[in-house]
């Protein structure tokens, strides 16, 4: 039986600094994680987004700074297991033992980095949404450079929907962010670069229909609370209505 000194649950980027200090102290340290790569929720649901509230970066991709925390791991031979789900932990005598949907590990001590767990992003409730998923409907956004030259709406009223816009802005052709609220809660700074940038802002609006055959073409909004109606011509939908997660060790 391999006994590690440490199994870090969750390798995001809080799993990945802890396994920095964890080899510090020259702990025999393993790592897992049911994503495929190292970055959790920065990896996999923003890597081209830029982050502003890391200490000692002004500005940084998330991608960048997850390639950044693989750097410093690689200072120290710890065990990597990816794509294995954690199902529970039981306490033996000496040990932990750890069940994944693969095997079994042992360890002395666990540190859990589950961040919000395994997560889903919050879809857009309208009945035939699901058929324009990756034919003009995105929910996660890997790939800046797909919307250059196009029309982009954008769908939330948070930060992650604004810094979007405002990344989008100088790449696409046109970039539209809508809203259900007349007041966005973002923080006041993004709020500001909005609203001196050219994103249209078109609030408080919901989109009513997807227009397309095959992908998307365009967007049917309502006026919340009101009788407006307004046909969109895009060809791209990014929704960012935040995201659910389940905790389930
Ligand atoms: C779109 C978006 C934009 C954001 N922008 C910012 C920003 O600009 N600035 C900012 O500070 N924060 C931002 N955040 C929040 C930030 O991403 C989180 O605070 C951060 O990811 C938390 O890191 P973490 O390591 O704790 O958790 P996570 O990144 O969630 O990583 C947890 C990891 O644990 C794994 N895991 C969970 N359960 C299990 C299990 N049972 N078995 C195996 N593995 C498991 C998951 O797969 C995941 O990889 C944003 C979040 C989103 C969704």
């Amino acid at each position: 039986m391999d006994i590690f000194d440490i199994t870090i649950i969750g390798a995001g980027p809080a799993g990945m600094f802890a396994a920095f200090y964890a080899g510090m102290r020259n702990a025999k340290t393993k790592l897992i994680d049911s994503l495929p790569q190292l970055g959790g929720q920065l990896a996999t649901l923003y890597p081209e987004k830029y982050i502003y509230d890391i200490p000692g970066f002004p500005k940084i991709k998330a991608g960048d700074l997850v390639q950044n925390l693989e750097k410093q791991l690689t200072t120290f031979n710890h065990q990597y297991c990816l794509e294995e789900t954690v199902l529970h932990i039981e306490e033996q005598e000496d040990y932990l033992e750890i069940t994944t949907d693969k095997t079994t590990h042992y360890s002395k001590a666990v540190i859990l980095a589950l961040g919000n767990g395994s997560f889903q992003p919050r879809k857009l409730a309208l009945p035939d949404a699901e058929r324009f998923e990756g034919y003009g409907l995105d929910y996660f956004v890997t790939d800046l450079m797909k919307y250059a030259g196009r029309k982009v709406a954008i769908a939330g009223g948070g930060d992650s929907a604004i810094d979007w816009a405002l990344m989008l802005e100088p790449i696409a052709s046109e970039v539209y962010l809508i809203h259900r609220r007349p007041e966005f809660r973002a923080h006041e700074h993004s709020v500001s670069k909005l609203k001196d940038s050219s994103v249209n802002v078109l609030t408080p609006y919901v989109i009513e229909a997807i227009e397309g055959e095959h992908k998307v073409t365009g967007l049917s909004l309502q006026q919340v609370k009101g009788e407006d109606t307004v046909s969109l011509n895009v060809d791209a939908l990014i929704v960012n209505y935040g995201f659910s997660s389940t905790l389930n060790i």
